[in-house]
């Protein structure tokens, strides 16, 4: 099944709980527009190098769009497009004033130069402009793209459009950057991982944690979640995983990892695979990679008792439906990793009012939206008796919706 196969099934479990109209359901799956793009250029070595760039712009119905670029081979159009409408629906489910979008390169970021790179991303820009903006669409940064790319997007953007700051968000705190928006797709994850144990009676203090992926997200959520007193007993990145069962110690393996590119080898732990890392016996496991990572194939080795999905679409439908029988609790991505768009959308505030907020202020506000947010949902779940992700989708399909409706089609 596609990525967007499973973002529309997860769609229409929620539709039919509300007993949507198929002409709504129709109108709301269906992109509001899609640009794909040449992105050619001279590389270093003098040869032409050809790349494809996407960008997504899903439902206007709220605000803006609003969604990340990703850097990474395995972008494709159908992928873009599910991250695209997880984007309408999750700045719904924070109440947010976006919509959803989303834009990839399907491009390895680590086998080009840095100035390779600066040059496609302007090239990009060179052929979205006209349809991005603070008032149109804002990216932000996703897997393969982080600080340094969106000051690039900036400074190309406003060679057509003069000072625009507010056009992208995820900007170097030096370049018109939020305080705590580097940090806060991590620490979010972080705040719903708290929030669920507390709802099921649990101290996060000596709870287990494994965590796939320790790029952005990954490493924030385990320096938060070791401040709470949490256990983070494996984590793994592209080139394998660790294993201590006795916790890992995250400030050294941060450093491990900044120094030698990778988790791996860090000393007193054992080397895992990333197969072995899904599998391990610990209470909470935190996807925070790629995509389509929980399978059918995988699904019955889980042993956590509870999944936050700090990454983008990481369980298939299949694999979904395993939890739910087996009574593992899913935090769905449209929650569990909401924290960067929020605080994006903080940065575009401070941007607009040319006024800079305290970090302090910056995580009260997102701790605030995150476990307000969290409540609903997990209200809307208990109340209607279904999951975690079907109650997420109900509340952001209901605020679409209206929005819809009361704007008029
Ligand atoms: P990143 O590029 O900073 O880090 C990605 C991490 O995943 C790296 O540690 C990389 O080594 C690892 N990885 C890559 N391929 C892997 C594989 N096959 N197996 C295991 N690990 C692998 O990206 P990020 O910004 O941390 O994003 C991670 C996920 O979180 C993505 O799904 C992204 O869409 C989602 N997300 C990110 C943000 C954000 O603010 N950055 C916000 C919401 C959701």
């Amino acid at each position: 099944m596609s990525a967007n196969e499973t973002a529309e099934r997860y769609f229409t479990q929620a539709a039919e709980v509300m007993g949507l109209s198929h002409n709504m359901r129709a109108l709301m799956l269906t992109p509001l527009r899609e640009v794909k793009v040449q992105i050619a250029l001279e590389m270093d070595d003098g040869q032409i190098a050809t790349y494809i760039g996407f960008r997504i712009q899903h439902d206007s119905s709220r605000g803006p769009m609003k969604g990340g670029l990703r850097y990474h081979p395995q972008v494709d159009e159908d992928e873009v497009l599910a991250l695209a409408s997880l984007m309408t629906w999750k700045t719904a489910v924070v109440n947010i004033p976006y919509g959803g979008a989303k834009g990839g390169i399907a491009i390895d970021p680590s086998k080009v130069s840095a100035r390779e790179i600066e040059r496609i991303t302007r090239k990009f820009v060179d052929q979205i402009h006209e349809v991005i903006g603070p008032d149109k669409d804002i990216p932000a940064p996703d897997m393969g793209t982080n600080a340094q790319t969106m000051a690039w997007i900036m400074n190309q953007y406003e060679k057509y459009h003069g000072f625009n700051p507010a056009c992208v968000t995820g900007k170097p705190v030096e370049l018109h950057g939020a305080d705590g928006r580097e940090e806060a797709t991590g620490r979010g994850v972080g705040i719903i991982t708290q929030a669920i144990l507390k709802r099921l009676d649990r101290p996060v203090k000596g709870d287990t944690i494994a965590i796939q992926g320790f790029g952005n997200v990954g490493s924030h959520a385990a320096s938060i979640l070791h401040e709470m007193g949490a256990k983070i007993v494996a984590v793994s990145d592209q080139f394998g995983g660790i294993y201590d069962p006795a916790g890992l110690n995250i400030p050294a393996l941060i450093q491990h990892a900044t120094a030698s590119g990778a988790v791996n080898d860090f000393p007193g732990s054992k080397n895992i695979s990333n197969a072995e890392l899904l599998a391990i016996e610990a209470d909470v496991l935190i996807p925070a990679a790629l995509g389509g990572v929980l399978t059918a194939e995988n699904a019955n080795d889980v042993r956590a008792k509870i999944i936050i999905e700090a990454a983008n679409n990481p369980t298939t439908s299949e694999a979904d439906a395993i939890f739910e029988k087996k009574g593992i609790i899913v935090v769905p991505d449209i929650l569990a990793n909401a924290g960067g768009v929020t605080v994006s959308y903080f940065e575009w505030v401070q941007n607009r009012q040319h006024f800079k907020w305290e970090l302090s202020e910056v995580r009260k506000r997102l701790e605030k939206i995150m476990t307000e947010s969290f409540d609903r949902v997990w209200k809307i779940g208990v109340e209607k008796k279904i999951p975690l992700r079907t109650a997420a989708y109900v509340l952001g399909i209901g605020r679409v919706g209206r929005a819809t409706v009361l704007a008029g089609i």
